[in-house]
């Protein structure tokens, strides 16, 4: 079977749907192509913070904040291997995207958060819980649009179809065979990145000990086919070995529910010993090998009752207190000495540990890991704890894309026809993502690849 539009997006993620919704915009038809039965990707099962600078909200909660701060965080946080080009695109679009996804009606909350690893309080969290947001969003602005669009899920792209070095179309794998999707403007790739295929992983991993083990935060299909798609039509992939892994992996699954933390100022970790072991507040991947030379590569999150003034109280995935306590996923305690019986660990260790935290929060100096960053002491019944273990989270590397999120060849030169967006491209986080970054670049990103592959008409 043949199909045809102006524009096939391959994945339905949180990039792609960006993109999908920002070329129809921009005049053109499109196809979406979903390999797994539903749209989403990690953008569904992500805590969903967004960085963006935010004049309105943050001087109501009296944050000092500039664009030229996020981009320097963003820059220096990836060790500067990222491309400064691409990175100052998604800090200037950062905010004017929110306010475009607010047109469409998408609520943010009015508090902005500091998301782990993320280094500055200018995090967005939308008001539907998770990524839900976003994706309920663009789906619906699909459905009123449904003339023009077009959603096939249980759809797996396999290759692309060039014609005289340009990009005219898709091959993909329906329930009912073989689908041939022709694009008369352009294929925009955001399949997301490739955390979920261990081999993959091992094949390009340097940096770390053996990932062969490690289980993964995404979502099952994030496997980097749209990564052998594009290198197989001469695309080039940048900085393949750069891949994130998170300290805050649930033991039994990897993923990231079941994580107690809410903001990263009010809870400490601590080991199998009931010590300390790194600044809480620390990059992702310093707090990742600190943890990986603890007992087991095990730790422990700390907090108490400031995060969680009441049961019903949710984290960022949805999930209240409670109902993690009752599930056995986290430990309620009136005391510390309690709560470090309840898991196991030495209560004066744990007792220790937090009160020299406190004393910290109190004067607010450096301590002895390096922490800057308080809010409130553990101090306050009830005490929880939360089990937590190293995950394999974000691909940096990628297809190496240009400002307006054309892919280019190994010789620097856009290959017509093709765009991509999203964890798939490679060059905007360096070593090292911010948390808060991956939601700001993936609907910055699919919006412009979007724009771009409506105009298109080489
Ligand atoms: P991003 O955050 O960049 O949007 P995600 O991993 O969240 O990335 O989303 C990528 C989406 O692309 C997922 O929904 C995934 O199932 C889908 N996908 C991956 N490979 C293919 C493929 N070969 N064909 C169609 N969809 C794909």
């Amino acid at each position: 079977t043949e199909k045809q539009a102006d524009v096939v997006v391959i994945g339905g993620g949180g990039a792609g749907l960006a993109a999908a919704v920002s070329a129809h915009q921009n005049g053109a038809s499109v196809i979406v192509l979903e390999k797994m039965p539903r749209v989403g990707g990690n953008t569904m099962i992500s805590g969903a913070s967004y960085n963006a600078v935010d004049p309105k909200r943050q001087e109501a909660q009296g944050i000092e904040d500039s664009v030229d701060k996020h981009f320097q965080q963003t820059y220096e946080g990836g060790d500067k291997l990222g491309n400064p080009e691409l990175i100052r695109i998604l800090v200037d679009n950062a905010y004017p995207t929110i306010e475009w996804l607010e047109s469409m009606g998408m609520e943010f909350k009015d508090t902005l958060h500091t998301v782990l690893g993320g280094l500055w309080p200018r995090a967005h969290a939308p008001v539907e819980p998770l990524g839900t947001g976003f994706i309920n969003t663009y789906m619906n602005y699909i459905k009123e649009n449904n003339t023009e669009m077009e959603v096939l899920v249980n759809t797996e792209a396999t290759e692309l179809i060039m014609e005289n070095n340009k990009v005219i179309g898709v091959k993909a794998k329906s329930p009912d065979g073989e689908l041939i999707l022709k694009s008369n403007n352009g294929v925009i790739i955001a399949t997301g990145g490739f955390a979920g295929n261990v081999e993959m992983r091992d094949e390009y991993n340097k940096n770390w000990p053996s990932l062969t083990n490690l289980k993964t935060t995404n979502h099952p299909g994030a496997t980097g086919d749209g990564l052998a798609m594009a290198k197989a039509i001469g695309a080039n992939l940048i900085d393949m070995e750069q891949i994130q892994l998170l300290p805050m992996g649930d033991p039994n699954t990897g993923s990231l529910s079941g994580n107690i933390e809410q903001g990263v100022e009010n809870r400490i970790f601590v080991n199998k010993s009931g010590n300390r072991f790194v600044d809480e507040g620390a990059r992702r991947d310093v707090m990742t090998k600190a943890l990986f030379e603890q007992e087991n590569s095990f730790m422990w999150v700390i907090l108490d009752s400031h995060s969680y003034p009441t049961g019903d109280v949710r984290n960022h995935f949805n999930e209240s207190i409670d109902e993690l306590v009752t599930e056995g996923r986290a430990y309620k305690a009136d005391t510390l000495e309690d709560l470090a019986k309840q898991i196991g660990i030495n209560p004066e260790n744990l007792v220790e540990a937090v009160n020299k935290f406190n004393s910290c929060v109190e004067t607010g100096k450096t301590d002895e890991f390096g922490r800057t960053l308080y809010q409130f002491k553990i101090d306050t019944a009830p005490f929880y704890a939360g089990a937590r273990v190293p995950t394999v989270h974000h691909t940096m590397g990628g297809i190496q894309i240009n400002t307006s999120a054309q892919v280019l060849d190994n010789n620097g030169k856009v290959i017509p026809g093709l765009y991509a967006a999203g964890e798939v491209t490679g060059g905007i986080h360096g070593t090292n993502r911010l948390g808060g970054n991956a939601l700001a670049d993936i609907s910055v990103f699919g919006k412009i690849a979007g724009e771009n592959a409506a105009k298109n008409n080489q």
